[in-house]
């Protein structure tokens, strides 16, 4: 008799416990996976006896390296920096790079995990990766910001290439951080290969790799509403955040003919009842990224607004929530809350921002309930697009990009509803992100044998 035989769902979660102490998020992140894992492959005695879960939930390797640079005084600095690669079984590691103070290997582990299910539910060919640093970009000058940038890259080189892992950005690494990591990867290397992705349009960059993630977030909304004969005309939309994924969904948003009325940074949000315009979400990308602003000084900008300091804004009557700040920003109470106030739809535009309390309240509502690895994957999937475009030496246009991404966000949503139709108009998002994902790399992975 196989191992796993004995193993039950209990048992398998202690011991990712005990194997990954002081690893918060990274449990966490596995425990909402295999909840589904396990009834799905209870009756298939290959994923069992292969341990294809157990070995999805080890990353495949983790580099760890020191970062040094030099601050504007002269002070020599000293970071951690990460690369978590969990999984290539269908295609080169792929996923972002964080710059925050929160990161830490358990952040990035999670991340990873979480990524290798997001990557396969694309339909691209991208295992899963994540990477980062404990580097802390607020307050920082741009000199400071571009040392920090090529250290970090002087060591990363080393694990990454166009086939065989390919970084993107992520919170705190924009358009910026990445120009200034691949210049240093080609002055390296020598190279002028796609390493990269959310590179600038002049050296490799694709056409709406900015949007991407919000628009795509919007857009799995969009597909979970028509799915019950509704839109969003009319909707008043709360979200979170106040970064790429948030403006690029209140700017979405607001195209379909919904009402955005919060955002938020970590210092609290801003409740505008008159809802944010174009205009207005123009004022926040520019406030924020060029200038470096805080999303308080909204209020100052725009009357009839409001601030709410050091407070989350899921109490704020709404029909669809977005969070789409950070993980874990939206916990169980606040699930109940938007619940209450009458919210029908909520999608992820960050990573695993719902914690386990919360997401078990969206299920037990049966409200529509879509997690970041479905509904946050437009990023990463024109990512994906960018890569093939390296690899033809072609720049696709707009309105293809476009076209390709409202595809590829179809495609999720199909493949979410084979595994999450529950009966009675129920979808479980969740399960059927999670068990769609999971075939996919597990069949895979049973395909190479025991490596
Ligand atoms: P940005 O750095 O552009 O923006 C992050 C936003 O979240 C900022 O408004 C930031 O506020 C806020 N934030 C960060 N930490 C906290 C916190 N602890 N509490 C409240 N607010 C916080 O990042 P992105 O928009 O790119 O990323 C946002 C989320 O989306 C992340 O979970 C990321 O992993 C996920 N994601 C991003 C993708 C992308 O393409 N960029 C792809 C898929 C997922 P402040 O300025 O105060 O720090």
């Amino acid at each position: 008799m196989a191992i796993s035989d004995h193993v039950d769902l209990p048992t398998f979660m202690e011991g990712v416990k005990r194997r990954n102490p002081h690893q918060d998020e990274f449990v966490q992140a596995v425990q909402e996976v295999a909840e589904d894992i396990f009834e799905f492959i209870a009756d298939k005695e290959e994923y069992h006896e292969q341990q294809i879960l157990r070995r999805i939930a080890e990353p495949d390797r983790i580099v760890s390296f020191r970062v040094c640079w030099e601050d504007d005084s002269g002070n020599i600095r000293v970071q951690r920096g990460w690369r978590v690669q969990n999984n290539n079984a269908i295609g080169p590691y792929k996923g972002g790079i964080r710059f925050h103070p929160s990161v830490n290997e358990s952040v990035l582990k999670f991340l990873a995990f979480e990524q290798t299910f997001k990557n396969a539910l694309t339909g691209l060919p991208m295992g899963g990766g994540k990477g980062g640093s404990n580097f802390n970009p607020k307050g920082k000058s741009v000199r400071e910001i571009m040392r920090f940038c090529q250290s970090f890259m002087t060591e990363l080189y080393r694990h990454i290439g166009a086939d065989v892992d390919v970084p993107a950005g992520d919170i705190g690494v924009g358009g910026r951080e990445i120009g200034y990591m691949f210049g240093q990867y080609k002055r390296i290397t020598n190279q002028f290969t796609g390493v990269l992705t959310g590179k600038g349009l002049e050296y490799g960059g694709s056409m709406i790799r900015p949007e991407a993630t919000g628009y795509g977030a919007v857009y799995f909304l969009l597909n979970m509403l028509q799915h019950k004969e509704q839109d969003l005309h009319g909707k008043v939309a709360v979200i979170s955040g106040s970064g790429n994924v948030a403006t690029h969904a209140a700017e979405k948003i607001v195209q379909l003919g919904g009402k955005p009325v919060t955002l938020s940074d970590s210092g609290g949000f801003i409740y505008d009842p008159d809802g944010l315009t174009q205009d207005k979400i123009d004022w926040v990308k520019a406030h924020k990224t060029h200038r470096r602003g805080r999303i308080s000084e909204y209020v100052e900008e725009f009357k009839g607004a409001t601030f709410h300091e050091g407070q989350t804004p899921w109490n704020v009557p709404c029909d669809v929530a977005l969070p789409c700040a950070t993980q874990n920003e939206l916990l169980g109470p606040d699930a109940k809350a938007l619940v209450a106030n009458g919210c029908i739809a909520v999608s992820e535009g960050a990573n695993m921002p719902s914690n386990l309390d919360a997401v078990h309240a969206f299920k037990d509502a049966k409200i529509m309930f879509a997690p970041g690895k479905a509904a946050n994957a437009g990023g990463v999937a024109v990512s994906g697009l960018e890569m093939s475009q390296n690899s033809e030496r072609r720049a696709w246009k707009e309105e293809e990009l476009q076209a390709m991404l409202r595809d590829i966000m179809d495609g999720i949503h199909a493949r979410c509803l084979t595994y999450g139709e529950m009966g009675g108009g129920y979808t479980d998002y969740v399960r059927g992100a999670n068990i769609a994902g999971f075939k996919k790399v597990a069949d895979a992975m049973l395909a190479f044998g025991v490596v």
